[in-house]
């Protein structure tokens, strides 16, 4: 690879990874199985290390889970959580533990301690004076979510414990058993709820609740599996004494943990859980092997953001064989044509299976996949299933799938767009399918945000004539609402608020929610930045388009083309008479106070490191993730770690945040 390409691939990457984080972490609602990411995360890793020059500072490769969707107040944590780095194979296994031994010069393998890797929601409870005062979600390891008061209507975690111990800290991963998710989603179904994609996001769902009646209703459970007291006097010295003192004290310890004398025991151990676990009422995705002794931990210490002395093992994602019932054929808001399968049923990794992505009809092509075929589905760890091959194919098929000619949401001819995969139906305008995707977009989370609006209710609005563009719910009454089955006039009056109070969107989520070709939350972000008005943005030209850094031609054209179409334009004057007018940005405050200095930011300050990187980078400096001589200034908070000890070798200067504050304040 040239390094040009390199450096646009880490830069595609690390976008990628950065929105699967945000999908996966903030809104419980990722878009790719695990293993997608854990393959691009690899990648980027590799990548990273072979070309450091494009290493981005806010790399996801350095970062740990998101700081949250900021429902709830935020906890700085005592002790930073970190992530784990994983594997899906027992050489890399192997390697781990031999480069520990031979970094750490062990004269005898050290003893291992191997627990089962639930997958749910890392927490943080702390206890002081023997009793619980408050718990936090991980967030980004540094600052998480205080979910105090929904973590108190969880049977398993102990209020208060018998030994009088001054500071305790307890980690866990909170999780919903198998046969609860399945119990909830069935309730989601006949109260046309959300649904949930697997027990994880059922779990980190139902936690994240502003109301805590809503967590205490849901059947949630806990492991603990990390406990850190702040005086030791205890003396507990291994991982395996913590978890057997922590079970003394009546916390939930998973029974199946298992102290391994070496790395070949431990890897019988994943090898027999890869398939004892299918018995258990709660997923796993895998083991989490950590070295048992506190003392051997403590000189291994830590990277960016994994312990070097524990690492997981992932079971190799599943896959399960089904049929083909039929081939239904998708219309998006865009009017792309997708072909989706739908399946006879199918148990995977605790969740049903009974739709599977075909991607388009080359696809299919590829597949050479019919209905009636019987074929294998991979449901990776987790989310949107693939099919990955046909097994058997259906006795009595004898011709093969052929695309649609005609949309079948409203019957116009489908055309071929030069360059582009996808089938297109042409009937923007009346195309049943497509106004009802542009105003579920529109009413998205991350777009107009408009809680209660839900497909089904979409799809009444649309089939009724009462909504034809987004622009139309603004003009909806109470009465109108009521014409929809199932809706109480309470939930009317509800829906009818909702919709009011979006009338003022910040500019980046209104530009977001046109829906543009190309153009999603980062691009409307950085639209927003750039010309602060909507009006700015709507007549700014092509030039002024293409100059913003991260924004190609592509982009640039498609945002000129919307405002040329006639439609559109009519659908925003609309909005305006209506009342719908986005906010100003405000004004830039940036500066070029540190133009042509690059910092290093380490330990823990008052605030996210990202808090600091931008306030650096708005004065026009630069932020770099290691130390060498060019580095102008590190800044180093609490428990800086190895780059202030390389800073000092250096002879860089270091500064702690009241000194940053000041160069700032200057
Ligand atoms: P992780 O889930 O791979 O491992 C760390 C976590 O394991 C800990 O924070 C803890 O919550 C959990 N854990 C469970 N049992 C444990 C035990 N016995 N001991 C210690 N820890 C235990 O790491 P992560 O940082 O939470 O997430 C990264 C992973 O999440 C990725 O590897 C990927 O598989 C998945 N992910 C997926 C997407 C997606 O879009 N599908 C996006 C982001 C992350």
């Amino acid at each position: 690879m040239d390094k040009t390409a390199a450096r646009n691939r880490i830069s595609e990457l690390s976008a990628l990874i950065k929105k699967y984080s945000r999908e996966y972490y903030e809104l419980d609602a990722p878009t790719v199985s695990d293993i997608e990411y854990d393959n691009l995360f690899k990648e980027l890793e590799i990548l990273e290390k072979d070309y450091p020059e494009y290493k981005q500072p806010d790399s996801p490769t350095v970062k740990v889970g998101s700081t949250g969707a900021k429902k709830f107040s935020q906890i700085k944590h005592k002790v930073r959580l970190y992530s784990l780095d994983n594997t899906y194979s027992y050489d890399d296994l192997k390697v781990w533990y031999e480069r520990l031994q031979k970094n750490f010069n062990l004269e005898y393998p050290p003893k291992l301690v191997c627990e089962l890797k639930i997958d749910g929601l890392a927490i943080s409870l702390t206890y002081k004076n023997s009793e619980f005062s408050f718990g936090a979600t991980r967030g980004d390891g540094v600052v998480g979510e205080d979910i105090t008061n929904n973590l108190k209507t969880i049977k398993a975690i102990p209020h208060s414990f018998s030994e009088k111990i001054a500071d305790l800290e307890v980690r866990g991963e909170v999780f919903m058993p198998k046969t609860s998710f399945e119990k909830l989603n069935q309730k989601q179904r006949e109260t046309n709820g959300k649904l949930f994609a697997n027990p994880r996001n059922a779990a980190a769902g139902s936690l994240r609740q502003l109301d805590a009646q809503i967590t205490k209703s849901r059947d949630l459970s806990m492991f603990a599996y990390y406990g850190r007291l702040d005086s030791n006097e205890l003396k507990i010295e291994s991982h395996s004494k913590m978890l057997e003192f922590l079970k003394s004290q009546g916390f939930n310890i998973n029974p199946a943990y298992r102290v391994c004398n070496n790395i070949e025991e431990a890897i019988d151990y994943c090898k027999e859980w890869d398939t004892k676990r299918q018995n258990l009422d709660y997923a796993t995705d895998g083991v989490v092997i950590k070295i048992d002794d506190f003392y051997l931990q403590n000189e291994m210490g830590f990277t960016a953001r994994a312990p070097r002395w524990a690492t997981a093992f992932k079971f190799p994602p599943e896959e399960m064989s089904t049929i083909v019932e039929d081939i239904e054929i998708n219309v998006g808001r865009s009017g792309a044509v997708t072909p989706v399968a739908k399946l006879e049923p199918v148990y995977i990794s605790g969740s049903t299976v009974q739709r599977a992505t075909l991607h388009n009809f080359d696809e299919i092509k590829r597949l050479n996949i019919n209905i009636g075929d019987r074929v294998l589905i991979k449901k990776a760890a987790e989310i949107i299933p693939k099919v990955i091959c046909v097994t058997q194919h259906a006795t009595d098929k004898t011709t093969s799938f052929l695309p649609p000619e005609f949309c079948p949401s409203c019957g116009a001819k489908l055309v071929e767009l030069d360059g582009e995969v996808n089938l297109y139906c042409p009937n923007h305008l009346g195309c049943p399918a497509q106004i009802k995707g542009r105003i579920e977009y529109w009413v998205s989370k991350d777009c107009m945000d408009i809680d209660g609006l839900g497909d089904s209710i979409v799809e009444q609005l649309v089939d009724k004539g009462l909504a034809k563009t987004p622009a139309d719910l603004y003009r909806l009454s109470i009465d109108d609402f009521m014409k929809l089955d199932l809706i109480a006039e309470k939930s009317a009056q509800n829906l009818y608020e909702e919709i009011n109070t979006s009338k003022n969107p910040t500019l980046p989520r209104f530009i977001n929610s046109l829906g543009i070709r190309h153009v999603g939350k980062e691009t409307s972000e950085l639209l927003a930045r750039r010309f602060l008005t909507f009006d700015a943005f709507k007549h700014a030209s092509l030039d002024e388009i293409q100059k913003i850094d991260g924004i190609g031609d592509k982009i640039a054209l498609s945002i000129l083309d919307f405002f040329s179409n006639s439609f559109n334009n009519e659908v925003l004057q609309k909005l305006e008479s209506y009342g719908v007018i986005p906010q100003e940005m405000p004004q830039n405050n940036e500066s070029e106070k540190f133009k042509g200095y690059t910092f290093v930011i380490t330990g823990t300050l008052s605030d996210t490191r990202d808090v600091f990187a931008d306030l650096i980078k708005q004065n026009g400096g630069k932020v770099s993730s290691s130390v060498s001589k060019k580095t102008s200034y590190v800044l180093a908070g609490e428990n800086p770690g190895s780059k202030l000890t390389k800073a000092e070798s250096l002879g860089v200067k270091i500064i702690n945040e009241n000194e940053f504050n000041q160069l700032i304040g200057e």
